[in-house]
């Protein structure tokens, strides 16, 4: 299914060109138009998903095999040191276009690349509430 007016259902379908990495039935491949780093990459299937919450678990089991592919490939050609996955899901967790997508984001050592977060500390209020409702 594809969703009208979603911007990467037509970047994956070809309708609007991308710079493609690339491409198999299920999923593109694409360079990041606002990278985190030099070589920040997307990938994006074809179908349309809103994020995680959503897609089928069958689309979803490729993907980790094919980011391996990738960054396998891309840190050859990049000679990178690191690579981050980063998938976002909804509004607070940083997402802004509402079709799934996996960003594989280059590591240089000693590159500015702010993703991270303030470390808390796990309370035992915290851990004994999530793990009761966990069961
Ligand atoms: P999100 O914040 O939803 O996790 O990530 C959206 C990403 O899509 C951003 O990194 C943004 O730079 C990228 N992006 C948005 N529009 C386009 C586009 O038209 N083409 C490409 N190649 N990337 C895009
Ligand atoms: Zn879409």
């Amino acid at each position: 299914m594809k969703e009208k007016d979603c911007i990467f259902c037509k970047i994956a379908a070809g309708e609007i060109p991308s710079a493609t990495l690339y491409e198999d039935g299920d999923f593109r491949v694409i360079l990041d138009l606002g990278p985190a780093s030099k070589g920040h990459a997307l990938i994006i299937p074809k179908e349309h998903y809103r994020n995680l919450y959503d897609i089928d678990d069958e689309k979803a089991a490729k993907i980790l095999p094919l980011a391996k592919k990738m960054i396998n490939k891309m840190t050859e050609v990049l000679g990178c040191d690191g690579y981050n996955l980063v998938q976002n899901n909804e509004e607070c967790a940083g997402q802004t276009v509402f079709h799934f997508h996996m960003h594989m984001i280059p590591r240089y050592k000693g590159d500015n690349v702010g993703l991270g977060w303030h470390m808390g500390k796990l309370t035992d209020a915290d851990k004994n509430e999530i793990l009761e409702k966990m069961k």
